[in-house]
Order: structure tokens, then C-alpha cells, then sequence
């Protein structure tokens, strides 16, 4: 019933620390201890349940127990490890803003990347390095037409409020993103969705 009983790591405990978090939410004490054994899921949690951090905590644990990050700096295609996907730009920089503050002094590097914002700065922003990417489905679809991201190293992938994606029409990008993830060589990744509801569509963002 403490986060110190979920092996979530030293620097990310310090972290939670930080943020005043005492004791996890129903949805983080059901969904976190599933995702850092590696498993996929599927989640029904509102706004307000901290499913965020349900979605982030087993992310940096993850990353930061694999390998130190290690970046190429200044190479003009970001390579992820994570990708949180979002429907829009303001759940996407409320997101952004709570991963930062989990991976605080960790060395992993958040950036955010939605559309209706000019895409330089986000540009730069990625070319400083990225292991977690936010984004809105749109802009990642302009970024990976761009070769300005690859998918190749995703080894997290996280959809958040997967059926209001779904109502905002993002189901043919949602399927392209997918269908590129899983491209050879394809590594093992994961998927947390969240959603209020689950039809057909939203279960086939999962990999087979
Ligand atoms: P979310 O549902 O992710 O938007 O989170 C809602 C709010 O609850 C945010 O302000 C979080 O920072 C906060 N929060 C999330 N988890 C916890 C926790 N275990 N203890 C206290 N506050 C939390």
C-alpha cells in the first residue's frame, strides 16, 4: 500500500517523494505493479484517478533499470524509447509537465510535440534528445513523415484516453503509428492503454 513496496527504483522514489505522493491511487495499486512485470493492459480510469503517473512510473522505471539513457545528441531523427499519445495538446502538456517532474535528475528527457503550435521549437526540442516522447497523434504523423522521429527503439507505448482518440477521428494514424512500430526489426514492447470504453478499433492498437 506504499509506493516503497513496488520496486519502482531509488531515483524514482525519490522523486515521488518529492511530489508529496504518499500512497497510490486505486488505478496505480491495481495497474503499476502489472506493467512493471512487462505485461500489456488495458484500463479504465478517469481523469482525476492519477493515471498518469499509473502510465509514467513503470516508463522510467523501466528505462532507468535497462541501461543508463544514452543519446546521440543533435542527430536529426529522435529515437524514443517511450511514446505516450495523447488527443490533445492540453492533456498532452499536463502530461509532459507530471513526467517531468517524475524523472527529475534521472537523466531520462521528456518532450512534448502537438500540433497547433509551430513545430520548430519542438523540433529542437527533440534534437536535444528524447527517451520520452508526448504527442498528439497529428504531430507525430507530421514528425514521422518528416523522418524527424523513428518508432524503431519503442519499447513503451502508452495511449491515454484512447476512446476520445478514437472519437476524434485519429483511428487512421493511431493504425499507421501502430502498423510502423511494428516494422522488423521489431524489439518487445509494451502497451497501456486507458480508455473509458474499449470497442474493436482500440483493441487492435495492441501488437499481436
Ligand atoms: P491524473 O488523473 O493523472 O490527471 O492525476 C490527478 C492529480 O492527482 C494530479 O494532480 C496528480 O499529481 C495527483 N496524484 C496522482 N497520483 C497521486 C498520489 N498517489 N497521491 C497524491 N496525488 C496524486
Amino acid at each position: 500500500n506504499t509506493f516503497a513496496e513496488i520496486d519502482l527504483g531509488d531515483a524514482l522514489n525519490e522523486n515521488i517523494r518529492r511530489c508529496k505522493y504518499v500512497k497510490p491511487t486505486p488505478v496505480q495499486r491495481h495497474a503499476i505493479p502489472i506493467a512493471i512485470a512487462g505485461r500489456d493492459l488495458m484500463a479504465c480510469a478517469q481523469t482525476g484517478s492519477g493515471k498518469t503517473a499509473a502510465f509514467c512510473f513503470p516508463i522510467i522505471s523501466g528505462i532507468l533499470k535497462s541501461r543508463p539513457p544514452q543519446r546521440q545528441r543533435g542527430s536529426r531523427t529522435a529515437c524514443p524509447l517511450a511514446l505516450i499519445l495523447s488527443p490533445t495538446r492540453e492533456l498532452s502538456m499536463q502530461i509532459h509537465e507530471e513526467a517531468k517532474k517524475f524523472s527529475y535528475q534521472t537523466g531520462v528527457r521528456v518532450v512534448v510535440a502537438y500540433g497547433g503550435a509551430p513545430i520548430h521549437q519542438q523540433l529542437r526540442e527533440l534534437e536535444r534528445g528524447v527517451e520520452i516522447l508526448v504527442a498528439t497523434p497529428g504531430r507525430l504523423m507530421d514528425l514521422l513523415e518528416r523522418a524527424r522521429v523513428s518508432l524503431q527503439m519503442i519499447k513503451y507505448l502508452a495511449l491515454d484516453e484512447a476512446d476520445r482518440m478514437l472519437d476524434m477521428g485519429f483511428e487512421p494514424q493511431i493504425r499507421k503509428i501502430v502498423d510502423q512500430m511494428d516494422m522488423p526489426p521489431r524489439g518487445v514492447r509494451q502497451t497501456m492503454l486507458f480508455s473509458a470504453t474499449f470497442p474493436k478499433e482500440i483493441q487492435s492498437w495492441f501488437q499481436y
